[in-house]
């Protein structure tokens, strides 16, 4: 089990891929209502069943904002138990450069392997005017090879992961991936506009697609989390969208 660092309050959920037997677990802040132990969701909108393990190689750091925890619609979540080589965690400032440096206890990586952290966002001019440093560029040698690659993700609104890159300055000191770099056009951008539009499952699943190439392995991923956001509008009363068609 790793632990956070002590200074900072996070929330950190191993990987628990492919296993649902435990048994649920009381939610003490709605009495009466019980949370499943995989995915911490409420029992009638647990999404264990969406759950597809993926391989891959480059390992994925989710840094969740606190105010997606608990958003019905949340993809990091379901995105977090398909990665076998993912770890999520929830914050708000990653001020602290040791948690980029931690190794992961996924299955079958090596014992602490360093790994060259690359965050996906893409750099904005505007933010360099309001302090934000011009991040450094990708080293070539970098992308050849994946797997000693940690992407890292954050999970939040537009505005709050902005947040979280300007109230934390490890993350400011990344080199980026951007999904808006030609380079990944050639993956298919499916049911938005623009890459910033892409749920941070979707993104995720492009941006490794990118590295690692195989995009077609990912599909039975997005495929999955297209039917969860079908069930969670269901149970909304909503009728499904389909923008970008
Ligand atoms: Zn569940």
């Amino acid at each position: 089990m790793q632990r956070a660092p002590a200074a900072i309050d996070l929330i950190v959920i191993q990987s628990s891929a492919g296993s649902s037997d435990a048994p649920p677990v009381q939610d003490a802040s709605r009495p009466g209502r019980s949370r499943c132990a995989t995915c911490g969701r409420p029992q009638p909108a647990c999404l264990c069943a969406w759950i597809t393990p993926v391989a891959h190689e480059v390992e994925v750091l989710i840094l969740q904002h606190p105010l997606e925890v608990h958003h019905p619609k949340g993809s990091a979540r379901l995105l977090h138990l398909s990665l076998p080589r993912s770890r999520l965690v929830t914050g708000e400032v990653f001020a602290d450069a040791a948690l980029l440096g931690a190794p992961f206890e996924a299955p079958g990586a090596v014992a602490n392997a360093p790994r060259h952290n690359l965050l996906l966002y893409p750099d904005m001019p505007q933010d360099h005017a309001l302090g934000v440093p011009a991040p450094p560029a990708v080293p070539t040698r970098w992308l050849r090879e994946p797997a000693r690659l940690r992407l890292i993700v954050l999970d939040g609104t537009w505005r709050k992961s902005r947040k979280m890159l300007y109230l934390s300055p490890p993350l400011q000191a990344l080199p980026r991936l951007s999904l808006q770099d030609p380079a990944a056009s050639s993956y298919r951008i499916r049911k938005a506009h623009r890459p910033d539009q892409l749920s941070t499952l979707e993104a995720t699943c492009a941006a490794l697609a990118r590295l690692e190439g195989g995009a077609d392995r990912f599909q039975p991923l997005l495929a999955a989390f297209d039917g969860f956001v079908r069930q969670q509008m269901g149970w909304s009363g909503q009728v499904p969208s389909r923008p970008g068609r």
